[in-house]
C-alpha cells in the first residue's frame, strides 16, 4: 500500500485484506473464532475468573483488566490527537497535488511516506558511515553497557565457534569476576531467519550452576571482502533493542534455568530491551560511536536532529 500509486486499488487490497477469512466459503473462520471465544468464556468460569481477559491478565504484570483499560485510556486521547495531525498533513499533500478527495485508510501508508520525505529529507546513505558496526558494538552498545552497569567485555578469539563469521565476548562484572559469553551473529544469510532477535544458548541457573550463554542475531547485509560494514540508524536501534535482551539474560540470577532471564511475563519482556534501545540516541552514547569511518569526524548537528526527528 506504500508504494500503490492507484488509489481504487489500494481500496480493493485494504477492503481483501480486511475481509479475508470472513466472506463465506469454505475459508470463513467465524465459526472457529466464535467456538474459540465461548470455550474461552468457559474455562475462565471454570477457574474463577469473570472474563478470558481477566484470566489471562492474572499472570501477566498488569495484573488486571482495570489495569489495562486505563493504561488504553490514558493512550488514545493523545493517540487520536496525534493521527489527526498526521491525517491533516497528508490532507494537505492530497490537496496540493489536486486530489480533490479525503484521506482513507487505503491513503495512509501510501502518503505518510510522502510527508516523511517531505518533512524530513532524510537520507539513509549520508548516516551510514557514521554506523561503522565494530564501533557501534564496542564505542556504542558495551559503552553504554559499561557507563551503566561496569561490566566490561573482551572478544575471545580461541573459542569455537558454528561460522567464522561469529564473534565470541567474554563479560566480566564490574569486580572482574565472569558474568556471562556474548555471541554477536549480526550478518544476514540465505538460511538465516528474517528480523532480529536475541537467543540464550545456555540459561543462567545456580541449580546447575551455569552462567548464560546468550546470542544477538540480526540480519544486516554482509559487505564486500575488505569492506567495512555500515550499518542503518534502524540497524544500530536494533542492535541496541536486542542487547538489552541479551543483559536481561546475562543479569539473571535464579535457581532453576525455567525462570532464567527473558522467561518473564509477555507484557513485562521486551521492557529492557526498550529501554536499552533509548541509549543509541542518548547525546553521551551517541557521540561516542556516530563517528564518521574514515574522518573519525563525528555525526553533523543537523543529520543528528533529522534522525531524532
Ligand atoms: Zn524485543
Amino acid at each position: 500500500l506504500a508504494s500503490l500509486k492507484n488509489r481504487a486499488l489500494r481500496q480493493r487490497i485494504m477492503d481483501a485484506s480486511l475481509n479475508r477469512a470472513s466472506k463465506g466459503g469454505e475459508f470463513d473462520n467465524r465459526a472457529v473464532v466464535a467456538s474459540m471465544v465461548k470455550l474461552r468464556a468457559e474455562r475462565a468460569a471454570m477457574l474463577g475468573y469473570a472474563n478470558h481477559a481477566a484470566y489471562v491478565l492474572a499472570d501477566e504484570t498488569a495484573g488486571s483488566v482495570e489495569a489495562v483499560n486505563r493504561l488504553l485510556a490514558q493512550l488514545a486521547p493523545p493517540a487520536v490527537a496525534n493521527a489527526r495531525a498526521e491525517a491533516a498533513d497528508i490532507q494537505k499533500i492530497i490537496d496540493a497535488e489536486g486530489g480533490k478527495f479525503q484521506v482513507s485508510a487505503a491513503d495512509w501508508a501510501f502518503y505518510t511516506e510522502k510527508v516523511r520525505k517531505q518533512k524530513f529529507d532524510l537520507d539513509e546513505e549520508q548516516l551510514r558511515p557514521y554506523f561503522e558496526m565494530d564501533n557501534v558494538l564496542r564505542n556504542g552498545v558495551f559503552y553504554a553497557a559499561n557507563k551503566l552497569y561496569g561490566i566490561t567485555f573482551k572478544e575471545r578469539k580461541d573459542l569455537p565457534v558454528y561460522l567464522p563469521d561469529i564473534r565470541v565476548f567474554e563479560v566480566f562484572n564490574e569486580d572482574g569476576s565472569h558474568l556471562a559469553l556474548f555471541l554477536v551473529d549480526y550478518y544476514a544469510r540465505s538460511n538465516k531467519r528474517g528480523g532480529a532477535w536475541a537467543n540464550a544458548y545456555v540459561a543462567q541457573s545456580s541449580l546447575l550452576g551455569t552462567s548464560p550463554v546468550i546470542a544477538n542475531h540480526l540480519n544486516i547485509p554482509k559487505p564486500a571482502d575488505g569492506e567495512p560494514t555500515l550499518m542503518t540508524y534502524e540497524e544500530v536501534t536494533t542492535a541496541f533493542h536486542e542487547f538489552g535482551h541479551a543483559l536481561h539474560g546475562m543479569f539473571s540470577n535464579v535457581k532453576y534455568p525455567r525462570f532464567a532471564g527473558t522467561s518473564v511475563p509477555r507484557d513485562f519482556v521486551e521492557y529492557p530491551s526498550q529501554v536499552n534501545e533509548m541509549w543509541a540516541a542518548w547525546p553521551e552514547v551517541l557521540k561516542n560511536y556516530a563517528k564518521h569511518y574514515k574522518t573519525g569526524e563525528p555525526l553533523p548537528q543537523a543529520l543528528l536532529d533529522k534522525v531524532k526527528a
